[in-house]
Order: structure tokens, then C-alpha cells, then sequence
């Protein structure tokens, strides 16, 4: 029966971590860790200049207080599996993508970065689209990957980024193994002010449109299939090290 460890960066309260959980146990064991609240865009950053409190949530379930995705996978890893590699590490279903360069900022992505760095397969999941999504279904197409990897197993320093796009079961089109796109979209920052009249400041984005190149993660949603991107822990950019070689010495 395998073993799974779960989490997500929306809280452990999401429809999405629900809707994921319960696939997955029908499969085998699920160890749920997330974090107590939304946590969208914290990356992978990792508390360690203050404890933490855990609650239990329900069975083989628990809530790290203020802790984010990565704190949640190292608490499985390290307390409830007592460093026991679990066969898979699952992150998500997050609500709403993790495309291109937005996968740098992603909690969820970082969930399975972090089993990663523990040395244990790991897969992202990610609903494109925000509203109506269908987190059973989506969760079904889920588990197909899951059981593909359970089956085939994952490379060395590997890591899977899936995106769902939110469509009936029969207008999906299929998986498509897909790169790392570019998004199209503007950061900007709203000024608001608050009752007194001070200014705040709320950074947001602007969306219109992708960079729809084709065999990227974006082209694939965008044209319903589930993207799946092969991701790697080793972000060295082999092809500049040419480029500096006679700058630095060598
Ligand atoms: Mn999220």
C-alpha cells in the first residue's frame, strides 16, 4: 500500500487539499500536513528563527500554525514519519495555476520542491482556473498521474509541476509533458489608503494574456490539456557557463 505525504500553501481547510486527500487515500496511507491559513506566494521559505505549534486536524491530518508548504513536508517527513520516506510527496490542488515564472513564487510548487530535497518523488498540482473549479474531477485526473508514477517511479533530482485545466472529464484532451512557459502578465502596485488616511500599498497583476508558445505549460492548459513539467532542483544555467568562462578566472 503506498505511502503519501500531503500538503498545499492555500490551508488545510482548501477544497483543493480535501478534494486530493480523499483520492489519494483511496489509493494507500495519506499523512496531511499544511499549513492553518492561505499561504499563495510564500515560496519556499522554511521557519526556522521561531518554533511552531501543530494541531491535529483529523485522522493521519495536522495543521502546522503559521507554518508554510516546506515546514509542512520537513514536520511529515521528520515527526510523523519519524524520517520514513513516504513512496510520493503530493502538493495542492491549488486554487489557480502555477505557470512559467509564477512557479518561483508558488507555496504549492515549493511543497514538492522541498520532498524533493528529502530525496523522495514529489508532484505539484494546480487548477487553472479560479472559479467553479471541480476539485473532485480535477482530483481524479490527479490520481491518473499519481498512479503513473507509482508505476514508472521519477529520475534523480526530478520533481513534476501539473497543471489542470478546469474542463469536464471529456473535453480534456490529454497530458502534454510541457516546459516551463513565460507569462505575459504586469505586476503593479495599487495605492490605497487606510482609515486615517495613511497610504498602503498592494502589490497585484494585471492579466492579459499568454505567451502562448507552443509546448509550453501555458499553451497546454490554455488548450486543455494537463501540463506536466519536469522540474529539477538544480537551477545552474549550464549554457552561460561558457558565456562567463575567461571572465572569472579559467
Ligand atoms: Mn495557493
Amino acid at each position: 500500500m503506498p505511502l503519501f505525504l500531503l500538503t498545499n500553501d492555500d490551508g488545510y481547510f482548501s477544497e483543493g487539499i480535501k478534494a486530493l486527500r480523499e483520492k489519494l487515500r483511496s489509493l494507500g496511507r495519506v499523512i496531511t500536513v499544511a499549513p492553518d491559513r492561505n499561504l499563495s506566494g510564500v515560496g519556499h521559505s522554511l521557519t526556522f528563527t521561531q518554533p511552531l505549534r501543530i494541531r491535529r486536524v483529523d485522522e493521519d491530518f495536522w495543521t502546522v500554525i503559521g507554518g508554510t508548504p516546506a515546514d509542512c513536508v520537513h514536520f511529515g517527513y521528520y515527526l510523523f514519519l519519524d524520517g520514513r520516506k513516504p513512496d510520493l510527496v503530493c502538493s495542492g490542488i491549488n486554487e489557480g495555476p502555477n505557470l512559467g515564472e509564477d512557479i518561483t513564487y508558488s507555496g504549492t510548487v515549493s511543497g514538492a520542491m522541498e520532498g524533493r530535497i528529502l530525496g523522495i518523488p514529489s508532484i505539484a498540482f494546480s487548477a487553472f482556473g479560479r472559479e467553479d473549479v471541480d476539485f473532485s474531477q480535477m482530483a481524479e485526473v490527479a490520481k491518473k498521474v499519481v498512479l503513473k508514477v507509482l508505476e514508472r517511479g521519477m529520475p534523480e533530482d526530478t520533481y513534476l509541476n501539473v497543471n489542470i485545466p478546469n474542463l469536464p472529464e471529456e473535453e480534456i484532451k490529454g497530458f502534454m509533458l510541457t516546459c516551463q512557459g513565460r507569462r505575459a502578465y504586469k505586476e503593479k502596485v495599487l495605492k490605497l489608503s487606510d482609515p486615517s488616511g495613511r497610504p498602503l500599498y498592494w502589490i497585484t497583476a494585471e492579466e492579459f494574456g499568454w505567451h502562448l508558445e507552443e509546448g509550453t505549460d501555458y499553451w497546454a492548459v490554455y488548450h486543455g490539456y494537463v501540463s506536466i513539467t519536469p522540474l529539477q532542483l538544480d537551477l545552474t544555467n549550464y549554457r552561460a557557463m561558457e558565456y562567463f568562462r575567461g571572465s572569472f578566472g579559467l
